[in-house]
This record gives structure tokens, C-alpha cells and sequence, in this order.
């Protein structure tokens, strides 16, 4: 018999994962992955940090029956995201008006806050940065909105064309919902500057737009307190606030899942209507989040030798990708004279918009180096033993 089923095409591969798949398809033992969105350590491996180790052998040493959590989360987790995205001493904490729910990577905190943006704002478009991460349209989309682009990067300067972005916001309409790169703008490595931001806080403010500021690599810009600042100035200036955070990258704990969304609402009687609702939507999608990574992170953040351990294991990973950028630069310098990567060193995060073309990204290919199509390459995938090969196949495509 015929199935039901035999009829749906087949969905389109995922680009990023894509390269993955040819990457581990290669034979050649020098073959190098710069598509990735991974940190690696010198040793090209995928740390296990160590807080992270300690944390776990403290939870070992108590071991815990895995009883459901609440909807919203851990409790101890929950009150330390909040800190470190509004900063302990924050009025919104302090007010009860900011509400945080644990959710399954920043990947799940999005979501979670487009399904609560898709039932009490459904009128509104959302307007991502051109270009974007690429799972915010297809995520916002599969919430039911129409996805529009803002102007953000330009490839002549290997910034951000600010005058363009500023004009962009100015033109939405009242109740649109703009996502923001809070620091390490994925894919470009293009920041705003403390003025620039100041004029987008101006205009979403001036527009009624709804912010929703994505903090994925808190740490990795230019310390933990100053790529939160941001966040602290749209709380500063009033108004409704979505953040979603994720530990992936920061505690390199990426199969873990471990995320959060918070609102800031404008009473602490508001919080708790926008709380029961977030909630509603956890529980009709995954009930509540699991338990491990909530903890491990958790007993990090609120252990006073443990967080120290952990914010000097992020600037280590935050040092060593600057050191790559520098080697990168002056390294291509060398072997590719003429052609000026010195932007690269402005470039902040874990990626860089190298400028290489796709049909030169299909050169390196040849060579067993794999970077995305756009010329996005991860200076987190370099280190001391594969830069030389990389920058001469640079230079040979060049
Ligand atoms: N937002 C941005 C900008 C990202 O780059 C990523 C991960 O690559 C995420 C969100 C999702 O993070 P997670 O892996 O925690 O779901």
C-alpha cells in the first residue's frame, strides 16, 4: 500500500552541517574544519573545561535523585543567568521584573521567546541582520512570522554599514520585533561601537520596536562584563526586553543545552503574567528542561573559587582566538603581500568574514580546508599547528 507519507520531499540540507559531513568524509589526515562553530583549544580538540570537572565531581560527591524540574527551571540557575545577563545589582532583579526560564541552548531560548512574541504580538514582523546566524530566520519562520532583513554588514569596509542599519530601523513599523547581536555578531565578527548602540537603543525606542538581543558568546568579545553591556543599557533606557544566553560556547558544554531566556517587564505583577505563559509554552513543548548542565553551570556561577576558575578559562579561549586573529593577519601579510587582512584583527568573536569568495572557498576545499561558502571561517578552529597550512592555501587562492 501506498504510505501517507510518500509523498514529501526531501528538506534541504542543512549548509553548515553540510560541510561537516564532507569534512568527515575526507580522507586526507591533514584535513583542517574551519566551518565550524566550535571553540578548539591549540591541540584542535574541544575543551572540557575545568570548572566544568570540578562542578561535576562536587555533584558525584552528592549524587541527586533526577526528579522532573520546575517548568521554568532550576532555581539556583536561573537567579545566576539572571545576574550575569542584568548584572547583580540590577534594578529589573531587584523588582522582580525580569523573569528568566532555563531553556535547551540559546537555540531553545529563541524559540520559547518566538512562540511567546508569535501569541501576544502577532501582528508584528521580525527583522534579523543581513546576514544572520542562519537558524534565526528558518526559527523565527517555523513560529509563523514573516522574517525580514535589516542592513548590518558591509563587505567593502568589513564593517557594519551603520548609516544603513540606522535607516532600516527608523522604517519599521511600530511593534516590530528586531533580534541584535548583543557582541560577537555571528557570522561577520562586525560589532557596533558604544555610540553606535546608543543610536539603535535611541531608535528602537523611538520606533516601539520590541528588542530581542541574542547573547550567545558573552566572554568572547571583549570580557564577560563589558559584552553584557549592552544588555544593561537597553534595561537602562525602559521598555520591553527579550535576551536569550547560552552556555555552549562559554562553557563549552554544547550537547548539554543549556540556555536561558529572560523578559523584563514593566511591573513585577506584569512578570508573573509574562512568567505563567513562558511557562505554558515550556510545558506544552518539552514539559520542563533537564537537569545536568543547569546544575553544572549553576554550582559554577554560584561557588565563588569555581567562577573565578571559570572566567579565567574564558579568557584563556578569549586570549588565544585574539592571538590567532593577530597570527592570522601578520602571517598572511607575509605570504599574501598586497592584500590587506588587517581588519580581521577588528573582527571580534569566535568568526571571521574573511572576504574569501565561494569559488576560492571551493579552492581551499581542494586543499582539505573547509569554510563556509560566505567566507565565514572560525579563528576558533585555528591553532599553532594548522595556521601555516592555512594561510599558505590562503595565499594560494588569493
Ligand atoms: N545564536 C547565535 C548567534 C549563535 O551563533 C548560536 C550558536 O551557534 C546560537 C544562537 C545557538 O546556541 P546554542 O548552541 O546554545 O543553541
Amino acid at each position: 500500500p501506498a504510505s501517507i507519507f510518500g509523498a514529501i520531499a526531501m528538506a534541504p540540507r542543512d549548509p553548515i552541517l553540510g560541510i561537516t559531513e564532507a569534512f568527515n568524509a575526507d580522507t586526507n589526515p591533514g584535513k583542517i574544519n574551519l566551518g565550524v562553530g566550535v571553540y578548539y583549544d591549540d591541540n584542535g580538540k574541544v575543551p572540557l573545561l575545568d570548572c566544568v570537572r570540578r562542578a561535576e565531581s562536587v555533584l558525584m560527591e552528592q549524587p541527586a535523585p533526577r526528579t522532573y524540574l520546575p517548568i521554568e527551571g532550576l532555581g539556583a540557575y536561573y537567579k545566576a543567568v539572571q545576574e550575569l545577563v542584568f548584572g547583580a545589582d540590577s534594578p529589573v532583579i531587584q523588582e522582580k521584573r525580569a523573569i528568566t526560564v532555563q531553556a535547551l541552548g540559546g537555540t531553545g531560548a529563541l524559540k520559547i521567546g518566538a512562540d511567546f512574541l508569535k501569541r501576544f504580538a502577532p501582528g508584528s514582523d521580525v527583522y534579523i541582520s543581513d546576514p544572520s546566524w542562519e537558524n534565526h530566520r528558518a526559527l523565527f519562520e517555523s513560529a509563523g512570522f514573516t522574517v525580514n532583513n535589516y542592513t548590518y554588514y558591509d563587505p567593502a569596509t568589513h564593517g557594519v554599514d551603520f548609516d544603513g542599519m540606522l535607516a532600516a530601523l527608523r522604517a519599521m513599523p511600530e511593534g516590530a520585533i528586531v533580534v541584535l547581536h548583543a557582541c560577537c555578531h555571528n557570522p561577520t565578527g562586525a560589532d557596533l561601537t558604544a555610540d553606535q548602540w546608543g543610536q539603535v537603543i535611541d531608535a528602537v525606542q523611538e520606533g516601539g520596536l520590541i528588542p530581542f538581543l541574542d547573547m550567545a558568546y558573552q566572554g568572547f568579545g571583549s570580557g564577560i562584563l563589558e559584552d553584557g553591556a549592552v544588555v544593561r543599557r537597553f534595561v537602562e533606557a525602559g521598555g520591553p526586553l527579550l535576551v536569550s544566553n547560552s552556555f555552549s560556547k562559554s562553557f563549552s558544554l554544547y550537547g548539554e543545552r543549556v540556555g536561558a531566556l529572560s523578559v523584563v517587564a514593566s511591573s513585577s505583577e506584569e512578570a508573573a503574567r509574562l512568567l505563567s505563559q513562558l511557562k505554558r509554552i515550556v510545558r506544552t513543548n518539552y514539559s520542563n528542561p533537564p537537569t545536568h548542565g543547569g546544575k553544572v553551570v549553576a554550582t559554577v556561577l554560584s561557588t565563588p573559587e569555581l567562577r573565578q576558575l571559570w572566567e579565567d578559562e574564558l579568557a584563556g579561549m578569549r586570549v588565544r582566538i585574539k592571538q590567532m586573529r593577530e597570527e592570522l593577519v601578520r602571517k598572511l601579510a607575509e605570504k599574501a603581500p598586497g592584500k590587506d587582512f588587517a581588519f580581521v584583527r577588528q573582527q571580534v568573536g569566535m568568526f571571521s568574514y574573511s572576504g574569501l569568495t565561494k569559488e576560492q572557498v571551493g579552492q581551499l576545499r581542494d586543499e582539505s580546508i573547509y569554510a563556509v561558502d560566505t567566507g565565514r571561517i572560525c579563528v576558533a578552529a585555528l591553532n599553532s599547528k594548522n595556521i601555516d597550512r592555512v594561510v599558505d592555501a590562503i595565499a594560494k587562492v588569493l
